[in-house]
């Protein structure tokens, strides 16, 4: 005799079903991941419980067959797994028993709108069977017992319990694919196609460890012949052992994953163990990828893996932003697989890790700098204005990121070799005994940079200037202010202190002796520059501008200006090299006849001239070419 009772779900239950259903409909293919998923969890359990009591044990290797009727429309998930009694399917499939998916749920409520985004990302369980079906059947027989029982649902607020037919220990979900709803909902059918259900399988359940096998007919000439396939490769290369890897192999995963075919620069593969267990395999791409600086900028993106099943392919919150060019995957067996991205944000176990990550990536990049320059240099190139940005989002602990970061040097451009990058490190043990800074110049170019004024000082006194060309060079600074004990300073900046007393006396004397003569200067160029004086930094140059204080430097006013940020203008102090002719003629030319149109003309011409020196723009170039000319003329 077979009874069959009626009972109505738990009311939160119903409520998850019916959010899960309206909230992932652009999702759909997530419920072969979920059914999978338990299915292999139930092959897991059973293997454990059969160690204990070997009468409960999968005689055969247990897997998960997927089979598809096109005439009945429906899709099997058969397993050969721990299976389920009368009771536990009424409390697996009829109520929420774990309090993990009761907060989630309360997520859920309290997220309204944004639901779909929350529920999309994570395991949602057997329920997502009702995508695609409006009715599920779940045929069970649980290791142990000798009765088989039959749940069975719309999913529609009520499922029923008879008793069933099964013979061996396992569970089957049916699911009887509902029609396709008006033109916009794409047809559940699909997934009657072998092509697809192979599809969702690799994408999302490729690396689970038991056989996920594809059971279907196909057309052969007027014949339909029976097929068999294997749809997962299993056996993921994370959780091999790392020296039975071949670098083509983790090249090949690489490929797969971030759909670059430049191989990886670098591969970090590592297990953690102890209270915590996880394995992270991440890749330094081997070239920088266009999408960098676009669209999701500032996002990291790590493949999030519970034992082996995808549950998140981009997880922001693995690595920070500054490391968003790393790709790989990270597998934590010890996250919940039911919690919201908000959730996973404010995890402990996920910030623990990011942690991780973050020193693992950075040591690695730190020993390549060592091993391996030349790689390394080319890493830099690629990525270093991402880890850059790094030291200015406060990730600089320790110096990690400023230990490893390159910079362009005056240093060995004079040799055969030409100049090479060098560490801040490098510089410091290169410095003059007396050297009070690590000198450095900002420009957009280091072509413009290297023929800058402001270096025949440095030239002079043979300290070594780094040259800064990326825009966040500046900002970098102003948060790193020094290394090793030595303040980082700008060498266009108007107060060097380089000078010795009997310079700087003799400087002075200059400044008053022509005092008449620099106000003509200030007067003339009352628009751009708030002083002249004379200058002991030039050795060829007539003339410099250098900023004052805290001013915004040249190069930082040019990068704002293009990003069309307001400046205010600063005006800067024009410096006079009072060795050089031109110099001298203006004093010739004020001493004859301080109003004559000639003294006006060449210090519009020395200004002219120290603003392209520096790479910025003129105010007038139509003028500057006239006066260049009338001046040989
Ligand atoms: P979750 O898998 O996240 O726990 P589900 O709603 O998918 O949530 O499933 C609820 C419970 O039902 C599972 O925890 C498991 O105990 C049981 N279950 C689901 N599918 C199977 C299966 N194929 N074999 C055995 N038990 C299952």
């Amino acid at each position: 005799m077979t009874t069959t009772e009626t009972r109505p779900f738990q009311a939160e239950a119903a409520e998850l079903l019916s959010l899960v259903v309206h909230s992932l409909y652009r999702n759909r293919e997530v419920f072969l991941r979920e059914l999978v998923s338990n299915a292999s969890d139930a092959l897991d359990k059973r293997r454990l419980e059969g160690l204990r009591d070997p009468a409960l044990a999968n005689s055969a290797e247990g897997e998960i067959r997927i089979a598809v009727d096109r005439e009945r429309r429906t899709i099997t998930i058969e397993d050969d797994g721990i299976g389920m009694n009368h009771d536990e399917l009424v409390s697996n499939l009829g109520t929420i028993a774990r309090s993990g998916t009761r907060a989630f749920l309360d997520k859920l409520r309290a997220a309204g709108d944004a639901a779909p985004s929350l529920i999309g990302q994570f395991g949602v369980g057997f329920y997502a069977s009702f995508l695609v079906a409006d009715e599920v059947t779940v045929d069970s027989r649980r290791a142990g017992t000798g009765e088989s029982w039959r749940w069975r649902s719309d999913g529609k607020g009520a499922y029923t319990i008879e008793t069933g037919q099964r013979a061996n220990v396992g569970t089957t979900v049916t699911l009887h694919l509902r029609a396709k709803q008006g033109e916009d909902d794409e047809d559940p059918a699909d997934f009657l196609e072998i092509d697809a259900i192979r599809d969702v399988v690799k994408r999302w359940s490729d690396f689970v460890e038991h056989p996920i096998r594809a059971e279907y007919d196909e057309e052969v000439g007027d014949k339909l012949e029976h097929r068999s396939e294997t749809l997962n490769s299993r056996r993921p290369l994370w959780v091999r052992a790392k020296e039975e890897i071949r670098r083509e192999e983790y090249d090949a995963f690489y490929r797969n994953l971030a759909h670059d075919w430049t191989p990886p620069a670098e591969v970090v593969h590592f297990k953690a163990e102890g209270t915590t267990e996880y394995v992270a395999l991440l890749f330094v791409p081997g070239q920088r990828p266009m999408d960098l600086f676009d669209g999701s900028q500032g996002r990291s993106k790590i493949a999030l893996y519970v034992r082996r099943v995808l549950i998140l392919d981009e997880c922001q919150d693995l690595l920070p932003s500054w490391l968003r060019f790393v790709r790989g995957i990270v597998d934590a067996p010890d996250l919940p697989l039911n919690v919201s991205r908000e959730v996973l944000q404010q995890n402990a176990l996920v910030r623990q890790i990011g942690k991780r990550l973050v020193k693992r990536v950075l040591e690695s990049l730190a020993t390549m700098l060592d091993k391996e320059r030349e790689k390394y240099a080319k890493v830099w190139a690629d990525f270093g204005i991402v880890l850059k940005e790094g030291i200015y989002l406060g990730g600089d602990e320790d110096g990690r990121i400023s230990k490893i970061a390159l910079f362009e040097t005056t240093h060995g451009s004079d040799s055969s070799q030409g100049s090479v990058p060098t560490t801040l490190a490098e510089y410091v043990a290169r410095k003059k005994p007396d050297q009070k800074a690590i000198w450095f110049l900002a420009g957009s170019e280091r072509r413009i940079l290297e023929a800058s004024p402001h270096l025949e000082a440095m030239r002079r006194r043979g300290e070594e200037v780094l040259f800064f060309t990326d825009p966040i060079d500046e900002w970098v600074v102003e948060r790193l202010q020094s290394f090793e004990g030595l303040p980082l300073k700008r060498i266009d900046s108007g107060d060097l202190d380089l000078e010795t007393s009997a310079e700087k006396e003799a400087r002075e004397k200059l400044d008053r002796d022509h005092r008449e003569a620099l106000q003509a200067v200030e007067t003339r160029l009352s628009a751009d520059v708030k002083a002249a004086r004379f200058s002991t930094r030039l050795t060829e140059s007539p003339a410099v501008l250098v900023s004052e204080g805290g001013a915004v430097s040249a190069n930082m006013e040019r990068i704002l200006r293009a990003a069309r940020q307001e400046v205010p203008k600063e005006k800067r102090v024009l410096e006079l090299n009072p060795d050089h002719g031109l110099v001298k003629k203006l004093l010739e030319l004020h001493a004859a006849d301080p109003r004559s149109e000639r003294v006006g003309d060449l210090v519009e011409l020395l200004h002219g001239q120290a603003l392209l020196a520096e790479g910025s723009p003129l105010p007038d170039p139509a003028r500057f070419s006239k006066l260049l000319a009338r001046l040989y003329a």
